[in-house]
């Protein structure tokens, strides 16, 4: 029997699931529990298309124009893949958004709540959505303060009638990232909540370490960006 060699990107993919098994188990977690979003922003279709060739289908992209001239032709070919939109979104995006995108892990503020309710509304196409929270409260970032979360939540489902599934953050750069992904995995416990997306390269493992659902991972799979 001929083995067929692996490309770069295929054995990247295995090496980081073996990876996220082995930081699972560590973290006495089952592996299916933790979903692996490879992040392909500023890489070309070629190599989404192989890792959907490979029967990956969870992706994410932060940019609503980028994400439109990459997927909607993958999506051709595979209807159930999944695309979630983890970059900053504004409210004259939203329609495009809701058509294009799976799950938006970005909602951030009441604007936009209420811009993607009318988009659902409107088209009847309702998307799960993830409340971006500002775990370092860091001045500059977006993102809902953790003391605001729990009336954010409740307006959103509420006054704006959206499915959220959960809570997402990016921490602070340039600090140990597990205090706040400890702090995420607490308040999202605290609202029952149950999806919790945080974690990239550089500390996927971590993140697993506290109760990541969600892992989301460009660099490590596709190789450097531009
Ligand atoms: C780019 C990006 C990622 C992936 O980052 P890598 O370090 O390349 O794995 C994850 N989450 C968000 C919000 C991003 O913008």
């Amino acid at each position: 029997m001929g083995s067929i060699a692996l490309t770069a990107l295929l054995e990247r993919y295995r090496a980081l699931k073996d990876a996220i098994a082995a930081a699972a188990q560590e973290a006495g977690r089952d592996s299916a529990s933790v979903e692996l979003l490879a992040v392909s922003k500023m890489h070309p279709a070629e190599p989404v298309a192989e890792l959907l060739a490979a029967g990956h289908r969870h992706f994410g992209e932060n940019r609503v124009q980028e994400a439109a001239g990459k997927y909607p032709a993958l999506r051709e070919t595979y209807p159930d893949l999944c695309l979630h939109l983890i970059g900053p979104l504004q409210t004259n995006k939203v329609r495009d958004a809701v058509a294009l995108f799976d799950v938006i892990e970005t909602l951030d503020r009441p604007k936009l709540a209420a811009a993607l309710s009318k988009e659902m509304a409107l088209t009847g196409r309702r998307i799960p959505c993830l409340i971006e929270v500002n775990i370092g409260a860091e001045p500059q970032k977006a993102g809902i303060a953790p003391e605001e979360a729990e009336d954010f939540l409740a307006r959103c489902r509420g006054d704006w009638q959206l499915d959220i599934a959960g809570l997402m953050c990016i921490p602070p750069a340039g600090e140990d990232p597990a205090p706040h992904f400890r702090r995420l995995a607490a308040l999202a416990a605290d609202l029952g909540l149950t999806d919790l997306s945080m974690g990239m390269s550089g500390d996927y493992r971590e993140a697993i370490a506290c109760g990541a659902t969600r892992i989301r991972v460009g660099t490590a799979l596709f190789g450097r960006r531009d």
